[in-house]
């Protein structure tokens, strides 16, 4: 199989990463995309990040009607800060080494790729997709030859920050999150000033 693993902290989940998954997984023509929520991240200490029962259980409403869409616990089940090779190493041992794996980042996420944790190796266990997003420049961090491909997606110029501060400013987020999304948003009460 061809799969597809798209890590993000997902708080919440919006149209941005689905648009992302869903072109990458037709042009590169994967059979699955696991997304993996983070466990608590470790580029985010600077503010608190819903639980991460919250934000898995968004992802899952989002991407349940998706054939394509998965959507992995190994992150959140393992403590410590997350790492992109760490969760590569726990989805390969759990679907398969045999398999193709290409981890899916938006422009933003793939400039800071020389912060990860053993990027070279985190490399050899999938092939990146980096994919456009407004607002950031893609660009190529050229220390993996072969292993990186740039991908120019539909732009959506969502992020999960604007829509939290939406939330508590009571603008809308309709359309920028699923259905399901907004109504779980509402239901607990997450985002609100
Ligand atoms: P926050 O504002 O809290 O950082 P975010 O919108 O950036 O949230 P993340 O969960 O941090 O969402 O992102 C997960 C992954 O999805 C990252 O690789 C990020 O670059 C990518 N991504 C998020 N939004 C978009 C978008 N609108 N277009 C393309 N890629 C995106
Ligand atoms: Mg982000």
């Amino acid at each position: 199989m061809r799969i597809g693993v798209m890590g993000g902290t997902f708080d919440p989940i919006h149209a941005g990463h689905l648009v992302a998954a869903s072109e990458v997984a037709y042009r590169f023509e994967l059979d699955r995309v696991v997304f993996v929520p983070t466990g608590q991240p470790w580029q985010k200490s600077d503010r608190l990040v819903s639980p991460a029962e919250d934000r898995y259980l968004m992802t899952v409403i989002a991407t349940a009607a998706d054939e394509r869409f998965v959507v992995s616990r190994v992150d959140i089940d393992r403590s410590g800060p997350t790492y992109t090779v760490d969760t590569l190493r726990d989805i390969r041992s759990l679907w398969g080494e045999d398999h193709d794996y290409h981890f899916i980042t938006g422009a933003d996420a793939l400039a800071d790729i020389l912060s990860w944790r053993e990027p070279e190796e985190a490399l050899r266990l999938a092939h990146l997709i980096g994919v456009t997003r407004p607002g950031h420049v893609l660009e190529d961090p050229g220390f993996a030859p072969g292993r990186i491909t740039l991908l120019e997606i539909p732009a959506l110029a969502i992020s999960s920050s604007d829509i939290r501060s939406r939330v508590a400013r009571g603008a809308p987020i309709r359309y920028l999150v699923t259905p399901g999304v907004e109504a779980y948003i509402a239901k607990v009460g997450l985002y609100d000033a």
